[in-house]
């Protein structure tokens, strides 16, 4: 009897199990060329099998939700993977230095999707090399959260890109760049100096016809002042408003963005300005404009705020740009430090900023 009821249990697991779990065609992980440790990492997430934060909660398990990585409040597989400035400043390096693939546009996911549903979606518009290749920077993710929680070791976002490429080069057998030290010894190179950015996002370009554009940047200086400036041109990349304000020392560079993004929006709003383009090189910002991210608490009045604004305007279109895209907005963002009230500047200009304005019109290339 008491054998009967013992080889009854798996019974009753594997039950429970094909009954509470839905099917999920998964298969096609196991045939990706990644080490064997990133295809089990990759199978634990989309069955909700990682130890997240978000899914240590669901366990009873409660631990401070923060993502260490970025400080959003709510740490899931799916935010560390698909929507933390962390990762997409790894993936931007290794879209710069290496060429690889970056997060496609996907738009049937949302902030609230699962890593699954975002992994799917994926596949289906990735070639298997480019999935490969993501699939090592959301592993080696998940490697620098776990070292962040429980060795307090940090990595930049240079120094992960880095990593990640040399692990990805050794497991497809590529060449490993080895230099010779002043020892002789054979050593990786050291890091190199970013490359230089190429693409329509790191050249300004002219706002569409009946349109203008707002440029806008925020600035904190290592005393800790932090200012805001903006720029708003037409299709002819003429200057229409420049502004600049110092924001004193107790400012964030996240909310001198925001603050930036507002002055420029009010700015833009008293030229009766019908439809306009605004461009800045804050990620955070610029998403959660775009209700791509969710809006950290720090600057969602702020972002309130000009969200009424924005709606004044037959339309308004919000994009990201780099920085080198974003260099008059810069410009003024500096030269605020000196004004404690909102400035307001009309031609003349001085040379300096009259050069960037020049060469943004002639869509001159990052220095
Ligand atoms: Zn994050």
């Amino acid at each position: 009897m008491a054998s009967t009821q013992s080889k009854r249990v798996p019974c009753l697991l594997r039950e429970f199990l094909i009954l509470n779990f839905e099917k999920v065609e998964f298969g096609w992980i196991w045939k990706l060329n990644v080490a064997p440790k990133i295809k089990l990492f990759l199978w634990k997430a989309c069955h909700d099998g990682l130890p997240s934060k978000d899914r240590l909660e669901k366990c009873k398990v409660f631990v401070p939700q923060q993502c260490v990585l970025c400080c959003h409040n709510s740490e899931s597989v799916a935010h560390l993977c698909f929507a933390c400035p962390f990762t997409l400043q790894v993936i931007e390096c290794l879209q710069v230095s290496e060429g690889w693939p970056g997060i496609p546009d996907l738009i049937n996911v949302s902030i609230s999707s699962s890593f699954r549903y975002w992994f799917e979606e994926c596949h289906l518009v990735l070639d298997k090399a480019s999935v490969e290749k993501l699939a090592c920077v959301w592993w080696f993710i998940w490697f620098c959260r776990n070292k962040v929680i429980f060795n307090e070791e940090g990595f930049s976002p240079r120094k992960a890109s880095y990593l990640i490429s040399h692990f990805f080069a050794q497991w497809v057998g590529g060449p490993i760049k080895q230099v010779e030290d002043s020892e002789g010894c054979l050593v990786r190179p050291p890091l190199q100096s970013k490359g230089v950015r190429s693409g329509p996002r790191v050249i300004w370009n002219p706002p569409p016809e009946g349109f203008c554009k707002l440029n806008f940047d925020g600035s904190k200086l290592g005393n800790g002042d932090a200012a805001l400036g903006f720029v708003i041109r037409n299709t002819e990349g003429e200057v229409l408003l420049a502004g600049a304000k110092s924001l004193g020392q107790y400012v964030s560079i996240v909310q001198a963005e925001a603050w930036a993004l507002h002055a420029g929006i009010k700015g833009a709003l008293s030229l009766n300005i019908p439809k306009l383009v605004v461009e800045g090189d804050n990620l955070v910002v610029i998403n959660s404009m775009r209700h791509i991210w969710r809006v950290p608490w720090e600057i969602s009045n702020i972002l309130v705020d000009v969200g009424l604004d924005a709606a004044l305007f037959s339309e308004c279109r919000f994009c990201h740009c780099f920085r080198e895209a974003n260099r008059a907005a810069d410009f003024m963002a500096k030269k605020a430090h000196s004004y404690s009230s909102l400035l307001y500047w009309f031609p003349p200009y001085c040379l300096d900023f009259s050069l960037i304005i020049r060469k943004d019109v002639l869509g001159w290339p990052p220095d």
